[in-house]
Parts: C-alpha cells; sequence; structure tokens
C-alpha cells in the first residue's frame, strides 16, 4: 500500500511523522503555516520513549550530542524539603531523559527531511479539509490525498473544525520561561525545581547547548510558574521585583537572572489540556498537541508526539488498508495516551493551582510516599514514558532501539 500523505505542521510529530511514513515509502508532503519557522522555544525533556522513535530515525546520537542528559529530577520546597528525588538510573542503568532546547530537535527533524528529500511547504497555512482534500488559507485546493495527518499544535484549528468530538481547556496555569547561559554548568544534569505552596513554582532544567551549534554554550532554561492572571501583573511590577520574589524562592537563580535585561524576556507559555475519545475520522488523523496537549508537569508533550509519529508508521507498514492501520493505531495508543492525560490532570493541581491545602499535603507527604519501593518504581515508569494505567507499564524492552543506540556509552 503507498499512500499519499499531506501532514499539516512542522513541530515536533509534524516532521517526525513525516520522515518515517516517507522512508517507508509513501508520499508524503507536509505544509507548515510559518513562511520560515526556526529553532525557537525553550527547554523540553525528551524521554527514553521518545528517544526510542529518534533511535529508530538514526537521529538520536546527533540529539544526545545537543543535548544535556539528565539523571535526576529533584524537587524541595523553599524551606528546603525533599519532595521529589528520582533517579532515572534506579530503572535501568541506560535510562536517563535528556534536557534540549526545541530547536536543535526541530532542526535534526528538519535537516533529515531535506537530506531525505521530502517536500515540505512552508508560508502554506491550511484552512480546513474537505473530505481528503485540503484547503488554503487563502482558499485554494492544496491537493486530495488518502491520508492528512494532523500536526497543528495544541491550539489546532482543523480540530476546532474536525466533527470528531473534542475538548480544549486551557489550564489557570503557564509559565514564564527564560533560556540563559550556564557556561560553568552549575545546573547541568537534572531537572530542579522549588514549590512555594502551589502557587509559584521555580524550575531549572539544563537544556543542552545552543542550537544554531556554532558556539557550544551551555544552556539552562528558567520556569516560572504562576497563574494566567498574574502575568500582567508580573510584568507592571518589573524587573526587580521578579529577581527578588524568584531569588527568595532559590539562590541559584542568580546568574541566570542576571542575563534578563528586560521583563518582557521573559515569555508566557499556556497550558492545554486537549481531550479527544477518537483522533480518527474518514481519512483524517490528529496526533502529537493537536490530538492531546496536556500541561508539562510530566515532561511528556515532545515524548508523546516522537512516539505517536513512530507507531503510526508501525501501524502502517503491512496494514492492508487505512482502516486497519487506523484501528491499529487507536488500539496502540489508546491506553498510553489516556494514561498520561489522566496523569497529568491530577497532578497539575498538586503543583499549580490555588488548592493552597493540597500544597502543605503535598510536601507532608510527597516525600516520603515517594520512597516507598513500589510508588517509586511506577513514578519512574510515568517519567520514562512506559505507564498505560495506574497499575500498568509497558516493559522496558520497548525502548531497546534506544538502548541499542546508545552503543554502550552507557549502562
Ligand atoms: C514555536 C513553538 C515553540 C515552542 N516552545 C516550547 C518550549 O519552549 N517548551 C516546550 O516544552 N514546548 C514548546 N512548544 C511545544 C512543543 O514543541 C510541543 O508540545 C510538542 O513538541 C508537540 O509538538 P506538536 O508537533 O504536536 O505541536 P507543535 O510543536 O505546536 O507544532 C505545530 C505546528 O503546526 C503549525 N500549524 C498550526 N496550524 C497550522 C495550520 N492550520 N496549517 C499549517 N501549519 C499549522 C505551527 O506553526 C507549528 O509549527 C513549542 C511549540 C511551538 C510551535
Amino acid at each position: 500500500m503507498r499512500l499519499r500523505i499531506a501532514i499539516v505542521g512542522l513541530g515536533t510529530a509534524g516532521p517526525a511523522a513525516a520522515l518515517f511514513l516517507h522512508r517507508l515509502g509513501h508520499d508524503v508532503i507536509v505544509f507548515e503555516r510559518v513562511p520560515d519557522p526556526g529553532p525557537v522555544g525553550a527547554g523540553i525533556v525528551v524521554q527514553p520513549t521518545g528517544m526510542t522513535a529518534l533511535a529508530r530515525l538514526g537521529l538520536l546520537p546527533q540529539i544526545i550530542d545537543a543535548g544535556e542528559r539528565l539523571d535526576h529530577l529533584r524537587g524541595w520546597t523553599t524551606g528546603g524539603r525533599v519532595v521529589m528525588d528520582l533517579t532515572y538510573a534506579e530503572l535501568h542503568p541506560g535510562y536517563f531523559g535528556l534536557g534540549l532546547h526545541r530547536g536543535d530537535l526541530f532542526t535534526a527533524l528538519t535537516d533529515a527531511l531535506r537530506t531525505d528529500g521530502v517536500r515540505v511547504e512552508c508560508g502554506v497555512g491550511v484552512a480546513s479539509v474537505e473530505g481528503r482534500t485540503l484547503i488554503g488559507d487563502d482558499g485554494r485546493e492544496l491537493g486530495a490525498f488518502d491520508l492528512v495527518v494532523v500536526a497543528d499544535g495544541a491550539r489546532s484549528e482543523l480540530r476546532g473544525r474536525s466533527r470528531l468530538p473534542k475538548r480544549a481547556t486551557p489550564y489557570p496555569y503557564g509559565a514564564l520561561w527564560f533560556v540563559a547561559e550556564d557556561p560553568d554548568r552549575e545546573f547541568a544534569g537534572s531537572l530542579d525545581q522549588y514549590y512555594r505552596g502551589t502557587q509559584r513554582m521555580l524550575g531549572f532544567l539544563a537544556t543542552g547547548t545552543t542550537p544554531t551549534q556554532d558556539e557550544r554554550t551551555n544552556l539552562v532554561s528558567l520556569f516560572w510558574s504562576l497563574p494566567a492572571r498574574a502575568v500582567d501583573e508580573t510584568r507592571r511590577r518589573g524587573l526587580p521585583a521578579f529577581r527578588e520574589e524568584v531569588l527568595s524562592m532559590s539562590p541559584r537563580a542568580e546568574p541566570v537572572l542576571d542575563q534578563i535585561e528586560d521583563i518582557d524576556a521573559l515569555l508566557f507559555a499556556q497550558y492545554w489540556d486537549v481531550r479527544m475519545p477518537r483522533w480518527y475520522d474518514d481519512g483524517v488523523l490528529y496526533i502529537g498537541d493537536a490530538a492531546h496537549a496536556m500541561s508539562p508537569q510530566l515532561g511528556q508533550g515532545a515524548n508523546l508526539a516522537l512516539y505517536d509519529s513512530m507507531v503510526l508508521a508501525d501501524s502502517l507498514d503491512g496494514a492492508s488498508d487505512l482502516k486497519e492501520a487506523m484501528r491499529r493505531y487507536t488500539r496502540a495508543r489508546r491506553s498510553h495516551l489516556r494514561f498520561y492525560q489522566m496523569a497529568s490532570r491530577w497532578l497539575t493541581p498538586v503543583f499549580q493551582s490555588d488548592l493552597t491545602p493540597v500544597g502543605w499535603m503535598r510536601d507532608a507527604f510527597f516525600g516520603p510516599f515517594c520512597q516507598a519501593p513500589w510508588v517509586r518504581g511506577q513514578m519512574l515508569r510515568s517519567l520514562a514514558g512506559l505507564k498505560t494505567g495506574p497499575f500498568g507499564a509497558w516493559p522496558l524492552s520497548v525502548t531497546d532501539a534506544y538502548l541499542r543506540a546508545l552503543d554502550g556509552q552507557v549502562g
């Protein structure tokens, strides 16, 4: 079966799916609304499951080279009480998270598309899908396809126009972020968080090197979680007040804050909770954030987008027809995606909400609770992207391609 496939969106899910599907022999074209998309964004985390998809694409060594190996996820109250302390290697000696500038992932994927000769049309937004025909923003027909893969992100307009049932709600909380240089590698090796109640969270994510690769300066992303309603007020109060508040949570922030020259250099990221009971209808499939955006509490956005792309290719490979392939895809993705959507919905208010008593309970019980071996194992599996339900998880063997690609460098 050789299909004519259109992919909408050149974020993470779009280019990864385009590479997988092109390499399976399908005729693929990608449409991206932004005329000149570049390596923008802040730090993201790719987990062992997402790295499995990158390994299958042959991109893992260069991605690991650009990123920062994260061995730990750690969290403290501002009073110094440990709330979270997870070490990937407890699950498998070869496991780690990869802190990465979103731009490095984008560059690796789009360079590979160029090398493979996949057609990418930038500056061409897709306004609607009629049957299996794409209509551009300018009303022009962009062609008819056997399969349309919609990967146009959390705010997907195409999802909004689809007849599939869906719900997209913004979380009341989001984060101001800034990417700073970390020449002395003060933040290397870990994702560190500091909590003050549930209303403030300060995070430092080691982010690898600069996305241009010209100079190999190490980066750290600072995340300052706050209610969306407080963003204007924070900007109005200005940089000195922001500095003071951040430093009161952790003096480690000083070298990062010193690089922020203007309060408007902090960008606000709003989080979305997207629910779609079904992702496929009559030749159109939704993947990545368009299908299941969630808060970044579990560090899974880019990870799940990469995994979707890999499973899509595996579902099409050897299927007798498209319907069978889409049934396979749905079966293969259902429990995994449902678990992460549910877990991030439950966990986000524990760290980012107005529920002050929840914060007290978290600070008192979360640390000791996480020490219980079974709980620890489940939390590490959640982090690694392996969970399929409250009590279920994939075996570690699903990440064999990742472990093999590390080629004895770790473990
Ligand atoms: C500019 C940008 C910066 C980001 N920065 C961060 C970050 O710093 N940290 C983080 O954790 N996550 C960030 N994200 C989100 C993160 O990349 C995604 O959660 C994750 O990688 C899933 O990717 P996705 O491909 O599903 O969606 P996205 O990465 O959001 O990609 C969607 C793509 O579709 C394009 N598009 C949208 N509508 C249309 C249309 N109608 N026609 C054609 N193209 C369309 C968009 O321009 C975009 O390129 C960012 C996303 C974007 C677009």
